[in-house]
């Protein structure tokens, strides 16, 4: 019997094959969804969540979204932003980072925007960029280019470019430098206003998005264990900003007693540093590979 699509599943649009794909994949693969994903598949059916996923070219997903075509889509909010579609942009996935950002030939001598006043600058984001440009006032001639931007300075295209980043070394390859940041981006989930407002639909959107969250959550932690004297225990407990209070348990040295907790990434040095002071040892860390529930 040939596979079809459900109209009791929701549908995910994700990229087919790009930047996005594996991380994409993992993702869906670590909140427990068993589905089969091999190149040549438009479509795969989930074995064991009541979703569908389809596999597109990411430029299409703002716009399958918006029409109602699938329900959730998962793609980079540089896009999203591009194509001014009436999305709804549901929860950022900390994956898939870049920037949008000006740039010009480094012995261009340019440092500031404004001095590309009444010059050509190339993109593959004219919507955004057009828009950025105008609501500073530069009147820049903005050039759509599809691809290989970044090469548009030296073939005489354009003066400057607006171009995705992450690391940055396609600039240096190219002896361009960033001058200034139009957007920041990452991969998000996308939904239809309509499906969101559907009681069936937005039950079964719900569960996954809270699957998400306890994916995105627990990269941000660390497990932490250690050994803490029991003098200090209460001022320590006091110090970590662990998600719940701390798990305390005693040891065969009723001196020392074991704390296991999990602490955010943006305070873990510091904390690790000051519980090294109050006299912590033998701490441990490990970090949270699947999810909180
Ligand atoms: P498709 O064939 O699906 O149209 P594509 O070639 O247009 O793919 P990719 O290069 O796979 O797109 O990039 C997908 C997304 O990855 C981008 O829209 C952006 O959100 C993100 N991304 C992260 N880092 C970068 C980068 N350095 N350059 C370009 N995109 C990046
Ligand atoms: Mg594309």
């Amino acid at each position: 019997m040939a596979t079809k699509l459900s109209d009791n599943h929701i549908k995910l649009a994700i990229q087919k094959d790009g930047r996005l794909t594996e991380d994409t994949h993992n993702l869906l693969r670590t909140v427990g969804l068993h589905f089969e994903s091999y190149k040549q598949r438009l479509f795969s059916i989930c074995r064991n969540f009541p979703m569908d996923i389809l596999y597109v070219r990411d430029d299409d997903i703002a716009e399958y979204v918006a029409e109602g075509v699938v329900d959730l889509g998962i793609v980079g909010r540089n896009l999203v932003v591009e194509s001014e579609k009436p999305v709804e942009e549901i929860m950022p996935l900390n994956y898939g980072h870049c920037s949008l950002k000006v740039a010009v030939p480094a012995d261009s001598g340019i440092e500031r925007i404004e001095q590309l006043s009444g010059c050509k600058v190339a993109t593959s984001y004219p919507v955004t960029t057009t828009r950025f440009f105008a609501e500073r006032n530069v009147d820049v001639n903005v050039i759509t280019i599809s691809g290989s931007v970044e090469i548009t300075p030296a073939l005489g295209v354009a003066s400057g470019i607006v171009d995705l980043v992450s690391t940055g070394s396609s600039l240096r390859l190219n002896d361009l430098v960033a001058i200034d940041d139009v957007l920041d981006s990452q991969s998000i989930v996308i939904g239809n206003r309509d499906s969101l407002a559907n009681s069936h639909k937005s039950a079964i959107i719900e569960r996954l998005l809270t699957r998400f969250r306890g994916v995105i959550t627990a990269s941000e932690y660390k497990y932490v264990m250690m050994n803490v004297p029991t003098s200090a225990l209460e001022y320590i407990s006091t110090i970590m900003p662990g998600l719940k209070s701390p798990t305390v348990l005693p040891t065969a040295d009723v001196e020392w007693m074991a704390v296991h907790t999990a602490i955010h990434e943006d305070m873990f040095w510091d904390v690790i540093e000051e519980l090294k002071t109050l006299g912590a040892q033998g701490i441990l860390v490990s970090s949270i590979e699947k999810m909180f529930v």
